[in-house]
């Protein structure tokens, strides 16, 4: 069994653990942009819809006529090719709770989520690209759709590995997005994570597992194990969500890794219980489907 120190030999994998980091990073760099907005805009809106029948006081959730005026005002925010996700949000509690408004411009999945605190790194991007709130508040957009992209390759990278110019690529973009010149590069947070990306970026490759892979500014140090079992614990639970962009060749590439770590096959197991279990009935199914189109195919044969 391998032991950590040996894939953490590997560069192309540690370049893959300091992109997922500097995604985090940047995450960290726009939540309170993003909530401070969000709570913006849907002040905005309470102080333009008026209830109907005159029966919503605030805060007591809203009436079925409200909900309408709302999801109509929501919807008109789209200027992008998505639908709002309804699914995500409790929508009685939009004129009392800003991040269930914000949660109708990310995809499915974010229903538990209820801070901007709480929301991955894929659910703000989405929300900045999404909602046209921020199109006065940004210059480009379409960095934010960047973004989230580099993350879902990164996440869902079959062989765990990034090449130095693709790590050099990613973290250029995520500055980009941080440094906007609307508002984000006056934004301290956002420029506190400028800094970190760049302590990233600049980190030799020759580590271990007790490296430090940066010092939170609380003086906390980021190891690079717990940075990797973050890492890990997105990516297993994501893939036993089947979320969209997870293969089968990433899950056989991430079980036959795991498999060999010692540590990580410890740390993972259950989930590692539960992918099998879930892998063997897809199997099964295939095999069974594809029996059924055998059978099928030779009675058209005999048939003919
Ligand atoms: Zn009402």
């Amino acid at each position: 069994m391998a032991k950590p120190i040996d894939r953490f030999r590997d560069p192309l994998y540690i370049n893959w653990l300091k992109a997922a980091r500097a995604l985090f990073c940047t995450a960290e760099g726009i939540r309170d942009f993003c909530e401070r907005h969000m709570k913006e805009y849907q002040k905005d809106v309470i102080s333009r819809l008026k209830c109907p029948t005159d029966t919503c006081t605030g805060g007591t959730g809203l009436c079925k006529d409200c909900e309408v005026l709302w999801k109509k005002e929501l919807t008109s925010q789209i200027h992008t090719k998505t639908s709002p996700c309804w699914k995500n949000a409790n929508v009685t509690i939009w004129d009392s709770s800003a991040w269930e408004v914000a949660k109708v411009y990310m995809t499915h999945g974010q229903k538990k989520v209820r801070s901007a605190a709480e929301t991955d790194v894929v659910g703000l991007m989405q929300l900045v690209h999404t909602c046209g709130w921020f199109n006065s508040l940004v210059t480009n957009v379409k960095s934010f759709e960047k973004v989230k992209d580099i993350r879902n390759d990164v996440s869902h990278s079959v062989h765990l590995k990034v090449t130095d110019t693709q790590l050099g690529e990613y973290i250029k973009d995520m500055i980009v997005l941080l440094e906007d010149s609307k508002e984000l590069q006056n934004d301290k947070k956002a420029q506190t994570a400028v800094k970190e990306l760049r302590q990233i970026q600049d980190l030799p490759l020759e580590i271990n597992d007790t490296t430090v892979l940066q010092t939170e500014k609380d003086n906390r140090e980021v190891e690079l194990v717990q940075i990797e079992r973050d890492m890990w614990k997105t990516k297993l639970d994501e893939i036993n969500k089947w979320e969209p962009g997870v293969t089968k060749e990433e899950i056989n590439h991430a079980l036959d890794f795991i498999s060999k770590q010692t540590d990580l096959s410890e740390i993972f197991k259950d989930d590692i219980e539960l992918l099998k279990t879930k892998m063997y009935k897809l199997e099964k199914r295939v095999t069974e489907t594809e029996g059924k189109k055998m059978y099928c195919f030779i009675l058209y044969q005999r048939c003919k």
